[in-house]
């Protein structure tokens, strides 16, 4: 079983924008958990392969490229490089360019085992991206699936991060969401025994609320 070596994760699935970082967040600080977002490395693959410019649909060379970086990263580990800053990870081209890089199988081999890899080295941990709770960790303590509709995902995000227009905003969550959903391999699908929350109607508290008691239930206890 891959999720040996470590007590307790906590998965959060979802498509773009449904608020899982804040969610996330806020749940790692009321239980002691240590917090992963696993799309951030698969953002920093797509950037370097935009900065190199190297095609995101070439197979082979983004795999080269991935061992690369992770051999360059050896002693941090790539989840977790400091080496990229958040907004250079979340502009546009590396938006457009990512679902294709994570399209790759043998990208998403690599991300998986260090995933693994890293969460075997934590006692208590959150993690959030779109396959967590269905092929990395079909066992994880806790499985949530957040969504809402686009619009509102989209309005959410414009708001927090100004720059963008809700125009290019949901054009892009839509984009992604169809690639991410589409994809042959791990494709972005609620697992079975996620707890499914659609948070169109609900207010961030509501949303932190019902999550939080889903972790008491399972066992997970308040930091005090
Ligand atoms: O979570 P975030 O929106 O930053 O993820 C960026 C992209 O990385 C997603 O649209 C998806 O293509 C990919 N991703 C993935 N599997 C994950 C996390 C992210 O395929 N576990």
């Amino acid at each position: 079983m891959p999720e040996q070596g470590f007590a307790t994760v906590v998965a959060v699935d979802g498509p773009a924008a449904a608020g899982k970082t804040t969610t996330c967040l806020a749940l790692a600080r009321s239980f002691d958990l240590r917090y992963l977002e696993s799309g951030r490395t698969y953002r920093i693959i797509a950037f370097e392969a935009l900065q190199r410019e190297i095609p995101v649909d070439n197979t082979g060379k983004i795999t080269g490229l991935c061992d690369e970086l992770i051999t360059e990263s050896r002693s941090e580990s790539l989840l977790t490089s400091e080496r990229y800053a958040p907004e250079k990870l979340r502009a546009a081209p590396v938006n457009v360019a990512v679902s294709t890089v994570a399209k790759i199988a043998e990208v998403r081999q690599r991300v998986t085992s260090l995933i693994r890899l890293w969460a075997g080295a934590q006692t208590r941990c959150v993690i959030e991206g779109r396959d967590i709770g269905t092929a990395i960790f079909p066992a994880a303590t806790v499985k949530f699936y957040l969504t809402a509709r686009p619009e509102i995902r989209a309005m959410r995000r414009v708001r927090q991060e100004r720059a963008a227009s809700y125009e290019n905003v949901l054009n892009d969550v839509i984009r992604r969401d169809a690639a991410d959903m589409s994809r042959t391999v791990s494709p972005l699908v609620a697992a079975e025994d996620a707890i499914r929350i659609d948070t169109s109607e609900l207010s961030l508290v509501e949303v932190l609320s019902r999550m939080s008691s889903a972790c008491r239930n399972r066992g997970l206890e308040i930091n005090r």
